[in-house]
């Protein structure tokens, strides 16, 4: 009986259903604005994802969840009884495909679940799609990427990752210790059963497990990423591995004396050093473009590490409950310590450096937020990684298009996600404001919308006020 009640509340809230919408429970149903089933976007200025110059003054027109119509405001009509929104001095982005994201987050060796703060907080900063890079509670995320695809609970679209795969002598209580080549057999079979699609292999691995990890891997229709330091770059594109995460920062290839298996002790403190023009550094990018190994930039992640240039944001407070925000605001004063982890401005610039000579070179660089206890959240950070890419000496349109069409290139979606096209699903972010000339407009997201459905950015932040390190 009180299934049926809810049923028919349901149903009343939204409609029918089309072919391409989702179901919405009345939960989900409470932060979107729009969802008419013919909403038409008018006059607003479109980066289409695909790379190619700004186009001002379009017209778009989502039909049932898709792109059904673009083209110059005068030479697009609006269909009767259609909804109309005017987005003069709005810029539309396709939806953000994050490629480095967690579930989690980890503050002082605390981690919790972010099962409802994630979710939201990606969403409502635009990104509209997933691929975690390593995963803590894997249950849960594989729980919540069904609640959402079933429409339970807003957030998106999720490509979940197995917990971490490490080697022997790795300090990570929550992932998987692998010790043998069986192992990585028998762990990676065990997480494609359960539903993960997506593996990392982080720290201390041998070539040999990864091998083992990665042919398994494929043999299941699952794709292999990295956090890598025992294995460099060029080892691991030649073992087949899908993707590279964190760009130059984790490659050990250019440590002298880097022993085979073996993280070195601080590959940091040569990085800075390397020269990215040089013909080893450009021969090896070309080793990994020829042999198709995606790379994650995650340069928001990483400038929160530098004590002279570490953003801070009042809406990040905002987001963390009280003895997170205590815990952030402590490690933001030992930020440049002695001993402690930092990021130096040489290093930065050449991480920088290094993702543009690899996109230069014809390399898919895709960015993600990682977020973490040290300021990093979904979201924000996300947005972050846009105007450093631009930083970076990356144009609007190709920063864009790293950050969706390439994500959904990796992610093998790019038939149906990454670019604002007639045909695609309407994955769309509506900017106030003009992130081409102001890169920091990107922060400004009203509207998100996934599959057509409009969420209002401004609610599911609100909703979530104070509770990250919570839920
Ligand atoms: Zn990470």
């Amino acid at each position: 009986m009180r299934a049926l009640r809810w049923s028919l509340l349901f149903f009343a809230a939204i409609g029918p259903l089309s072919a391409q919408q989702t179901r919405r429970s009345a939960l989900t149903q409470r932060f979107v604005a729009e969802d008419a089933p013919v909403i038409v976007l008018a006059h607003v200025k479109v980066i289409n994802g695909t790379g190619q110059a700004s186009l001002p003054d379009r017209t778009v027109i989502l039909r049932d969840g898709m792109i059904d119509q673009l083209g110059p405001a005068d030479k697009v009509s609006s269909p009767a009884g259609a909804r109309v929104l005017d987005l003069t001095g709005y810029t539309l982005i396709p939806g953000i495909i994050g490629m480095h994201q967690h579930t989690y987050f980890a503050i002082n060796g605390r981690i919790t679940q972010m099962t409802v703060t994630g979710p939201r907080l990606y969403l409502a900063g635009g990104v509209t799609t997933i691929r975690t890079a390593g995963s803590f509670f894997p249950y849960n995320e594989l729980n919540l990427k069904r609640a959402i695809d079933a429409g339970d609970t807003p957030g998106p679209r999720i490509f979940t990752s197995a917990p971490y795969l490490n080697g022997v002598g790795n300090p990570a209580y929550l992932g998987t210790v692998l010790k043998t080549p069986e192992d990585a057999r028998r762990v990676v079979a065990y997480w494609a059963e359960e539903g993960a699609t997506w593996l990392k292999f982080q720290g201390a691995v041998s070539r040999a497990i990864m091998a083992a990890g990665i042919e398994e891997a494929h043999h299941r229709g699952m794709k292999v990423t990295g956090h890598l330091c025992s294995v460099t770059f060029r080892e691991a594109a030649a073992l087949g591995i899908d993707a590279l995460e964190h760009g130059f920062i984790t490659n050990s290839e250019f440590v002298p004396d880097k022993k085979p298996d073996i993280c070195p002790a601080n590959n940091m403190l040569y990085q800075a050093d390397v020269d990215v023009e040089s013909p080893i550094v450009q021969a090896s990018i070309q080793d990994l473009v020829e042999k198709h190994v995606a790379l994650t930039s995650t340069l928001s992640v990483y400038e929160l590490f530098m004590a002279d240039r570490a953003p801070f944001q009042q809406r990040v407070l905002d987001a963390m409950s009280l003895d997170t925000r205590e815990m952030y605001l402590a490690s933001r004063k030992d930020l440049g310590a002695a001993g402690g982890y930092s990021v130096s401005t040489r290093l930065f610039a050449k991480m920088m450096q290094y993702e543009r000579a690899f996109a230069r070179a014809g390399g898919v660089l895709t960015a993600g937020v990682d977020p973490w206890g040290n300021g990093s959240l979904p979201g924000y950070g996300d947005q972050r990684n846009y105007e450093l890419l631009c930083e970076a000496g990356f144009t609007a349109p190709e920063a864009i298009r790293i950050m969706t069409l390439n994500g959904a290139t990796v992610l093998g979606i790019a038939d149906r996600y990454g670019s604002i096209e007639a045909g695609k699903v309407a994955d769309l972010v509506v900017i106030k404001g003009d992130p081409e000339t102001r890169p920091a407009d990107i922060e400004n997201v009203t509207l998100v919308f996934k599959a057509g459905a409009g969420y209002d950015s401004a609610k599911l932040i609100a909703s979530v006020k104070g509770l990250v390190g919570l839920q």
